[in-house]
């Protein structure tokens, strides 16, 4: 007899976490998925090379100690025990969802923002609840009330898909008010002008998870961190796997903390062309949200952000289409290289005159 679904029921009901489209490299020019266009430094290039020709037969470091040092330096933090590296800041969402909301407990995210979080409340068999944005993408009073089966708070910053942030001020209030953790996503924040570190450092329920697939340029690396205080890391050092960093990352990502100069130099010039793209959205008659991070997320009032995604599809250009429920939709275009805007951009507007 066969046997009924042998999963647990909180997999059943699920749905699966849907990622960005990843086409074979080279086919198009790829603005979906918030990647950098530009290769990483090339001393991090130089730390794989390296790493590959040293000892892989033996298990690499399983706390990461030589990058968490960097870390520490790089972003001004007491030491490395505020640090707990993660294949991926994925991995290190997930680390902090099975740390913090167990079965039938519930975690909270604004929206529309990183659909994530959804998937890894699921898993866990807990729930989540989704508090909307106010116009101007404002964080409503809601999303800082506290109740017994709130376990857990996460707030990307800046958000996606808006791109829109949230002043650290702010985000100390909500922290204050809340009797859980309060998660800060920020994927993005080296394209910012302001982060969260200092409220890590004066309050235990402040976390701050950070990635180098964005601003470093390494999204084929996998490799993420949490800067949180150290008796937080040492508890979800015991959830993690033993060896979730590999020797080559670990390599990279040390290297990659030394490159400082680098990523200022990033910053200004994909932010430069993010301020272009900007206004020449804005001249097609699209609002534009003002962005703080490498993407931007802009609708058309009347035009059809599906047909426009599909049409630069034809084109060999890849974009997001995203559509929220009871929110709307709209398009969200990766800032890429001078280039490859150039040609977005010229797409689209050939896409609104047809
Ligand atoms: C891209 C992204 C991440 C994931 O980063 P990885 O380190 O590549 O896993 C996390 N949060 C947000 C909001 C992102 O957009």
């Amino acid at each position: 007899m066969t046997q009924a679904n042998p999963f647990r029921p909180a997999l059943a009901k699920m749905l699966p976490y849907a990622p960005g489209e990843q086409p074979p490299p080279g086919s198009c020019v790829k603005l979906n998925t918030n990647e950098n266009p530009y290769p990483p430094p090339p001393a991090v290039v130089e730390a794989i090379r390296t790493a590959a020709g040293g000892p892989i037969n033996r298990y690499p470091d399983p706390m990461a100690t030589s990058f968490r040092r960097a870390a520490a330096e790089a972003l001004g933090m007491p030491g490395p025990e505020w640090i707990l590296a993660g294949n991926g800041s994925d991995e290190i969402l997930t680390i902090l969802v099975r740390g913090f909301v167990g079965e039938g407990q519930r975690l909270r995210l604004p929206y529309p923002s990183y659909i994530l979080y959804r998937t890894l409340a699921d898993i866990q068999g807990a729930s989540w609840e989704q508090t909307p944005f106010e116009d101007g993408w404002k964080l409503p009073a809601e999303f800082a009330k506290s109740d017994d089966g709130l376990r857990l708070v996460l707030l990307p910053n800046p958000n996606s898909p808006s791109g829109t942030i949230v002043s650290p001020n702010e985000v100390e209030k909500v922290s204050a008010s809340l009797t859980c953790p309060l998660v800060v996503d920020e994927a993005y924040v080296d394209f910012a002008e302001t982060n969260c570190l200092d409220l890590v450092k004066r309050n235990e329920n402040v976390f701050v998870t950070r990635t180098l697939s964005k601003s470093y340029g390494l999204a084929g690396l996998r490799f993420g961190f949490l800067v949180a205080q150290p008796h937080i890391v040492a508890e979800l050092t015991k959830i993690k796997d033993s060896y979730n960093c590999d020797a080559i990352s670990i390599a990279a990502a040390t290297a990659a903390m030394g490159c400082q100069e680098w990523l200022a130099d990033i910053k200004t010039k994909m932010n430069t062309t993010r301020a272009v793209m900007q206004s020449r959205l804005s001249a097609m008659g699209f609002e534009v949200t003002p962005s703080h991070a490498n993407f931007v997320w802009c609708r058309h009032p009347d035009g059809n952000h599906k047909a426009i995604y599909e049409f630069l599809k034809q084109n060999n250009i890849l974009i997001r289409y995203m559509q929220f429920a009871d929110w709307g939709d709209g398009l969200r275009i990766s800032v890429g290289t001078d280039e490859q805007m150039e040609s977005c951009l010229s797409t689209i507007e050939r896409a609104l005159q047809s």
